[in-house]
C-alpha cells in the first residue's frame, strides 16, 4: 500500500469508528480530502486508492490540479476566502464553494455559473464563535442570510462551513459543534436541499462528528504535515 492509501483508510477507518461510537448512521459522514499544497501526482494517488472529494483553498493552486486531473470522476469543493475577481473560475471549475459569507460573492457565482453545469452546491461559512479575526456570517444573521442566498438562480443551499476558534478544550469545542448543529437543524427545517454540516478537521474529527457533522474536512491526517515553500506549516 502506498502512504496515501494507508492514511486514507486509516481516516476512513476512524470515521467509521466515530459513527458507530457516537450511534450516527452509517455512510452519513463524508470525507472531503483538504488537499491544499499538495501536489496533483498526490491527488491523483489518493484518487486511485477512492477518495473522490477534494477541498481546495487557494483558487490558482486548485485551477491547474483541477485540469491535470480532469480524466478522473472528482468532486471540488472551494473552502477558502473569496475576492470578487476571482468568482468567474471558481464558477466554471467547481462543484461546491463552502465559504460563502457575503451576499456580492454569492451573486457573482449565481451570474457567473455557466448554464451546461449543474447549479454550484452552497454552503454558508458562520463565525460560530464570534471571533472578530474569522470568517463567516454572525449566528443572528444567517437565516436572513440564508434566505437571501436561496433566491438565486444556480445556486443550490446545501448547508453551513463550520470552523470552531482554536482551543486545546474538548468541551468548548463541543460547544461550538453543538451550536452549528442547533443552526443546521434550523435551515433543515426551512429548505429541502439543506443536507450539509461542514465541521471537523484533523484535530477535531471525532468531537464533530459526535455533534453532527455530515462531512469533516481533512488534510493532514490524509497527506501528511503540509509545508510552504519558506518551510513554515500551513
Ligand atoms: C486546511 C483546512 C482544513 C484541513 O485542516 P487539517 O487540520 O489539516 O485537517 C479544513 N478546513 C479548512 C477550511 C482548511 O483551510
Amino acid at each position: 500500500m502506498t502512504d496515501i492509501k494507508k492514511r486514507l483508510f486509516v481516516t476512513d477507518s476512524n470515521i467509521k469508528k466515530a459513527e458507530i461510537a457516537f450511534k450516527r448512521q452509517t455512510g452519513s459522514v463524508q470525507l472531503l480530502a483538504v488537499s491544499k499544497t499538495w501536489s496533483s501526482e498526490v491527488l491523483r494517488d489518493a484518487a486511485m486508492a477512492g477518495q473522490r472529494l477534494f477541498g481546495e483553498n487557494y483558487l490558482q493552486e486548485a485551477l491547474v490540479k483541477i485540469d491535470d486531473l480532469a480524466d478522473l470522476n472528482l468532486e471540488w469543493h472551494f473552502i477558502g476566502p473569496i475576492q470578487s475577481n476571482k468568482t468567474k473560475d471558481i464558477a466554471s471549475h467547481f462543484d461546491w464553494v463552502q465559504s460563502i459569507d457575503r451576499l456580492k460573492i454569492a451573486q457573482r457565482l449565481s451570474n457567473q455559473r455557466p448554464s451546461e453545469l449543474a447549479d454550484l452546491n452552497i454552503c454558508i461559512q458562520v463565525n460560530i464563535d464570534n471571533e472578530t479575526t474569522k470568517s463567516g456570517v454572525a449566528m443572528e444573521d444567517l437565516l436572513a442570510f440564508a434566505e437571501q442566498i436561496n433566491k438565486l438562480e444556480r445556486l443550490s443551499l446545501r448547508g453551513l462551513m463550520i470552523i470552531p476558534a482554536k482551543t486545546d478544550d474538548p468541551e468548548q469545542q463541543r460547544t461550538s459543534f453543538k451550536k452549528a448543529y442547533q443552526l443546521y437543524t434550523q435551515l433543515t427545517d426551512l429548505y429541502p436541499t439543506v443536507d450539509t454540516l461542514s465541521m471537523g478537521m484533523t484535530a477535531d474529527m471525532t468531537m464533530a462528528i459526535a455533534e453532527g457533522s455530515t462531512m469533516v474536512r481533512i488534510g493532514t491526517a490524509v497527506f501528511g504535515q503540509r509545508h510552504t515553500a519558506t518551510g513554515q506549516v500551513n
